[in-house]
């Protein structure tokens, strides 16, 4: 841990339980390990977060990072139809191919850098696969937003798929602004609360400094290649949460080569203080409604259609089902620990 005074003028945002205060509003750099998660029978992935200690870095409340990995020995993915409520899938692939489809009738596919964002809404289901004319190596991130409580059910659900994205050099990094804005350029991919995502390409020996929301917390994952991060080293696959109050951050990098760059997502966003229950796909803001959503879409009888998320339209085989409830009732949990 490598703790600093908060930034300046910032105010010091204090979480209370009864006997301790916590303080998430300075700058800090914590490790976020990650869990080895089996997905289907032979795709394992690195889940990021929810972590233990940090449940989500603004409103980004899950992060699978998965590969590279050969599909030819994984079978690539296949993720049949599953329904998702109260937040957005956010896809990013640094290498191969995916095929998106949903219940809106998108059939979509996506490359490295571009980007899918899906907004669930009240309710929507998809697939992803790895198609047929996808290469071999596959690499890539699954992300989750949560969405706000006023705009979970009344928002529409939604598809968006964006070629390109914006973008800015400075001092050897690169940066494609995923959602929201960093450096002075925005996406047009759609948003509901203030939010970060960046892909940062960082050539080996460059150390550029970059702009950050004072009043943001921040995460970094770095994806290839040694990182320096406010000069403290994070390595190939490893997460480290930054906390809030910076107004800038000096990124750096290693490579092994020096041809090639070093690869590092920034998350960030202004903290989000709704407690939130996450069990499976869906994200409500209690058990009863999770309960209510699960059987929205599990159903009863071979017949039964889900009005709620749709059909996905083409795709052989068969959805998926939610799991049984656990035995024990699901809480709405904070942010953080
Ligand atoms: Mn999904």
């Amino acid at each position: 841990m490598f703790a600093r005074a908060p930034g300046e003028g910032v105010p010091l945002r204090v979480i209370g339980c009864d006997t301790e205060v916590v303080s998430t509003f300075e700058a800090v750099h914590e490790p976020l390990p990650a869990r080895d998660v089996l997905l289907g029978r032979t795709t394992h992935v690195r889940r990021v977060l929810p972590n233990k200690t940090r449940r989500m870095i603004g409103a980004w409340c899950f992060l699978d990072h998965y590969g590279p990995d050969d599909i030819k020995s994984t079978g690539g993915m296949w993720v049949p139809p599953h329904p998702h409520t109260g937040l957005q899938t956010v896809t990013w692939l640094f290498e191969g191919l995916g095929l998106h489809t949903d219940t809106l009738g998108s059939r979509r596919l996506i490359r490295p850098g571009q980007l899918n964002v899906m907004t669930a809404g009240h309710g929507i289901a998809h697939a992803e696969v790895s198609p047929p004319e996808a290469p071999s190596v596959l690499h890539g991130l699954q992300l989750w937003v949560c969405l706000p409580d006023g705009v979970r059910d009344a928002t529409r659900p939604d598809f968006t798929h964006l070629a390109e994205l914006p973008t800015f050099s400075d001092g050897g990094v690169t940066a494609r602004v995923l959602v929201g804005s960093l450096g002075g350029v925005t996406s047009p991919a759609p948003s509901y609360t203030p939010l970060v995502g960046a892909e940062l390409r960082v050539a080996h020996g460059a150390e550029a400094l970059l702009p950050l929301d004072p009043t943001f917390e921040y995460g970094v994952l770095v994806v290839s290649g040694t990182a320096l991060v406010d000069g403290v080293r994070v390595e190939t696959n490893a997460m480290s949460y930054l906390g809030g109050g910076r107004r800038e951050l000096p990124v750096g990098g290693l490579a092994e080569d020096p041809e090639e760059e070093v690869v590092v997502m920034l998350l960030g966003g202004e903290p989000f203080e709704e407690e939130i229950v996450m069990w499976w796909n869906f994200i409500g803001r209690s058990h009863e409604e999770i309960v209510e959503q699960r059987s929205d879409w599990n159903g009863t009888g071979v017949d039964f259609v889900p009005e709620r998320f749709g059909v996905v339209a083409g795709f052989d085989g068969d959805r998926l089902l939610a799991p049984p409830m656990p035995t024990t009732r699901l809480r709405p949990r904070a942010r953080s620990l």
